[in-house]
């Protein structure tokens, strides 16, 4: 048999279910329709053999693939998420496959105006030859990260299918709630049984992500004295222009988002609120390193301290609240987890590139909760955008890279 068999047709049929999460609401998973698809996969890994297959209430999705080796081989584990952004509609999605891609720009025929670029795409550009899906145009496509969900259900069937292969116990996870930054917050790691995973929801194929951004959110409420205007003069102190003067002082040549890349953190206040009497400035805060975001929250603070003294009267106060950290912290601590996945790409007749997300993963949070987990590529490109692709052949080497990791995975101690 061959890896790769059934990739294509099941994400296929993945992307026909509209799987949106939903930021705002107050259920989990945020919307309920994220199940139908969970339930579909439950019923293909069962079909598959894999008797514990079940979906929980919170819409986690897990099975085992049992061992079929005598010693003891560490638990591994393999995860991707089955929601798509928030930001386009995920329903009704026609996908359509472009057989043996000739290079040339593709119309989306939903929509004309929706072009995948040869030029904008380097990516695409290498991949002549390939089968690439895309939507029509009117919707995203999903492969964020029903790619990911695809490869690791076609690479069970693989194993399943290919009894000479010694593995030890695989399990398998597929979550709702990523895109809204909620995807783990119920995820039992010790039920999981996994001693280490790795996510599939990477872009480029052969990247290894060990890294992501350590994360904080702060909020600076500056605190004024209102008055009757008409009656205010030396006694009004208005918190919006204090915290207009704060905001104004912030670098304007570095430290935020659109002065930054690569290795650099930043500060970015993403909403103001507030009235006469009180104004609050919320911030993200991100940095790869925990001291520099520590630095850069004390360089707001500050700022906030030295505003509020040209505005006699005025106070402010100081929140900040923990988003997620660096997982390179923990994943150093088990080198082998990054090692086996270079070795599984290099296997795969590709070259690994380490690399850092200017972002989170689930894989940060997991970390966190005690299971080691690195990104790695899934195929997907141009996520959360009209003109998501991505390639069959890519999604048949990210299933034949979870096989490698199974293989050598199977000969550690
Ligand atoms: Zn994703």
């Amino acid at each position: 048999m061959e890896i790769g068999q059934t990739v294509a047709e099941r994400f296929l049929r993945y992307v026909k279910y509209d799987t949106q999460s939903a930021p705002d609401s107050k259920t989990y998973p945020s919307t309920e329709k994220q199940k139908e698809l969970g339930r579909q996969i439950v019923e293909e890994l069962k079909g598959l053999g894999l008797k514990d297959a079940s979906i929980d209430e919170h819409g986690y999705v897990t099975a085992t693939l049992p061992s079929n080796v005598q010693r003891s081989v560490p638990v591994v584990g393999f995860i991707a998420h089955m929601d798509t952004s928030p930001e386009l509609t995920g329903k009704d999605v026609k996908a359509e496959v472009h057989e043996n891609y000739a290079g040339e720009d593709i119309v989306l025929l939903g929509d004309r105006t929706q072009v995948l670029r040869c030029s904008e795409n380097p990516e695409l550009s290498k991949k002549i030859g390939n089968g690439i899906i895309t939507s029509d145009g009117t919707t995203l496509l999903g492969a964020d990260d029903k790619a990911g969900v695809a490869v690791i259900v076609d690479a069970v069937h693989y194993l399943v299918n290919s009894p000479e292969i010694q593995h030890g116990t695989i399990k398998v996870g597929f979550t709702p709630d990523e895109e809204v930054g909620r995807g783990v917050e119920y995820f039992d790691v010790r039920k999981f049984g996994a001693l280490y995973a790795y996510t599939m929801d990477g872009e480029t194929l052969g990247d290894v992500e060990n890294e992501t951004f350590s994360a904080d959110s702060v909020r600076v409420t500056f605190r004024g004295i209102s008055f009757h205007p008409g009656y205010a003069k030396g006694r009004l102190v208005n918190s919006i222009k204090i915290a207009s003067t704060f905001v104004d002082k912030l670098p304007k040549d570095r430290i935020s988002p659109e002065t930054t890349e690569k290795t650099e953190g930043y500060v970015h206040p993403n909403v103001i609120e507030g009235g006469v009497e009180s104004t609050s400035v919320r911030f993200i805060i991100r940095d790869f390193d925990d001291d520099e975001l520590k630095r850069k929250e004390e360089t707001l603070r500050a700022l906030a301290e030295e505003t509020v003294r040209s505005y006699p009267g005025s106070n402010f106060t100081f929140e900040v609240k923990e988003s997620y950290r660096n997982m390179k912290r923990v994943l150093d601590k088990h080198p082998q987890v990054v090692e086996k996945a270079m070795q599984a790409v290099r296997m795969a007749g590709l070259q690994p590139r380490l690399e850092r997300i200017r972002g989170g993963t689930d894989g940060a949070s997991l970390c966190y909760k005690g299971l080691p987990t690195p990104n790695l590529a899934s195929g997907q490109h141009n996520f959360h955008s009209k003109l998501e692709w991505v390639s069959i052949q890519d999604m048949k080497k990210a299933s034949e890279i979870i096989v490698n990791l199974v293989k050598i995975w199977a000969t550690s101690e």
